[in-house]
């Protein structure tokens, strides 16, 4: 065939009416062509991305991501149950197809309060794990407005970027988890004293974030740079999880009760309040209180608490879950075949001196850890292939001063 009769087998433009033409085996295809073909490859795979997720939805409904969470976090039912529908909610607004009866399903976005060390952290990852999405980790305390000394909001999606390899698409499907979003509550109820450039002007920054816009984003993180380029982030289907221990918010939570009880048999007041655990009754209105803006409080709309870890739950924690402290240090042995096997009195002693030194479930395994460092440093070179902690064995290995230590580094 003479060169100039060269033509695309798809659409039959003739070579000098195209700009590029690639030869196949005996076919011919130009670059307008494979452009076409290149999207209907790129629909199709949205397509095959949304029937993925339609089947996810079918299989985990909000009763199977509750026991998915039972797997790996102990109690905290409640929570598991709010966080069980809002995601499951997350997920049909994600599968919803434009329609015109003007109905939007609204971001279920959603705000833990619980004590440090009661599982937020770990109930943001059981849920990325369950997903199989993309999770990042930050701490609303770094966060500064634009232009101040810190890290600008954006940075939160730079992180998502990297846990996503930076894939975007991934990325705009992943989760995010804000740390200690309570220590950007605003610093005092007049907010025009001073510039609050950590506090509500984080929450300002955070807004849009949360609710849905499109950012552009440095990918290697730090200070937006003029010269640097961006990769532009929608964060329409990102579901933020924003979690803090709101310290005194207990105070708040009190007041409010005692002054709805005013005008109401006192006694009933009494009988009902569970005092021990205020966190139980929060509602929106006290984190406005505690300092966080109504509009941050909007777009945060499912609000949910930890409960305080007590003795049961922290030596169910030691044992019990998939990924137990025990259970992995029972593989730790067995990989140099040393058969591990711990008292239960070895186990109450523990839970107890979590406790007396307040090291909650974090402490758990630097508990452990002092205990257990001898034996693990020993015995794979000792022909000694048996270790049974007893309580005896554990008051040995912890001394005063450990526990001290741990005291002072949790
Ligand atoms: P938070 O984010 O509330 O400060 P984390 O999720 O970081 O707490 O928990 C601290 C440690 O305690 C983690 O290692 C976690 O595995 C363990 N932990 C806390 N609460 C639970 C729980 N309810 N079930 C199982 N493990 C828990």
């Amino acid at each position: 065939m003479a060169k100039e009769e060269l033509e695309c087998s798809f659409c039959g433009r003739k070579k000098p009416e195209t700009n590029l033409l690639i030869a196949g085996l005996d076919a011919h295809i130009c670059d307008r062509c494979i452009e076409q073909a290149h999207g209907i490859v790129l629909e199709e795979s949205k397509q095959n991305d949304n029937s993925d997720l339609s089947a996810e939805l079918k299989l985990r409904k909000p009763q199977q991501i509750k026991s998915f969470l039972d797997e790996y976090i102990i109690g905290q039912d409640t929570t598991k149950k709010v966080m069980s529908v809002a995601v499951y909610n997350h997920y049909k607004r994600l599968l919803q197809t434009p329609s015109n009866d003007d109905i939007d399903i609204q971001k279920s976005n959603i705000v833990m309060v619980g004590q440090t060390g009661t599982g937020k952290t770990l109930m943001a990852k059981t849920i990325a794990k369950m997903l199989n999405v993309p999770l990042a980790i930050v701490d609303a305390t770094v966060l500064t407005e634009a232009g101040y000394v810190g890290e600008d909001v954006e940075s939160i999606l730079t992180r998502l970027l990297q846990a996503a390899d930076y894939n975007l698409e991934k990325a705009e499907k992943g989760i995010v988890f804000i740390d200690e979003i309570d220590k950007i509550a605003r610093k005092s109820d007049n907010p025009s004293i001073t510039r609050d450039v950590s506090g509500e002007g984080v929450q300002q920054a955070l807004l849009k974030l949360l609710e849905g816009t499109v950012v552009n984003v440095p990918p290697k993180g730090g200070r937006k740079h003029p010269d640097q380029k961006f990769i532009e982030v929608n964060t329409e289907n990102i579901l933020f999880i924003a979690g803090g221990a709101f310290d005194g918010i207990d105070r708040i939570i009190s007041k409010r009760l005692n002054m709805q009880a005013v005008g109401y048999s006192a006694s009933m007041s009494d009988d009902v309040v569970d005092q021990e655990n205020l966190l139980q009754y929060i509602i929106p209105k006290d984190l406005k209180d505690f300092g966080l803006i109504p509009e941050i409080i909007g777009r945060l709309p499912v609000l949910t608490h930890m409960n305080p870890l007590d003795a049961e739950t922290l030596r169910a924690i030691l044992t019990e879950p998939k990924n137990a402290i025990i259970k992995q240090y029972k593989k730790l042995f067995e990989m140099d075949d040393i058969d591990f096997s711990i008292t239960d009195g070895a186990l109450s002693f523990i839970v107890d001196k979590a406790i007396e030194y307040k090291l909650g479930a974090r402490g758990l395994r630097s508990l452990c850890e002092e205990i257990l460092t001898d034996a693990m440093f020993e015995l794979p070179s000792s022909n000694e292939k048996k270790l049974n902690v007893t309580k005896a064995y554990a008051e040995d290995k912890l001394t005063k001063t450990t526990l001290k230590k741990l005291k002072a580094v949790s």
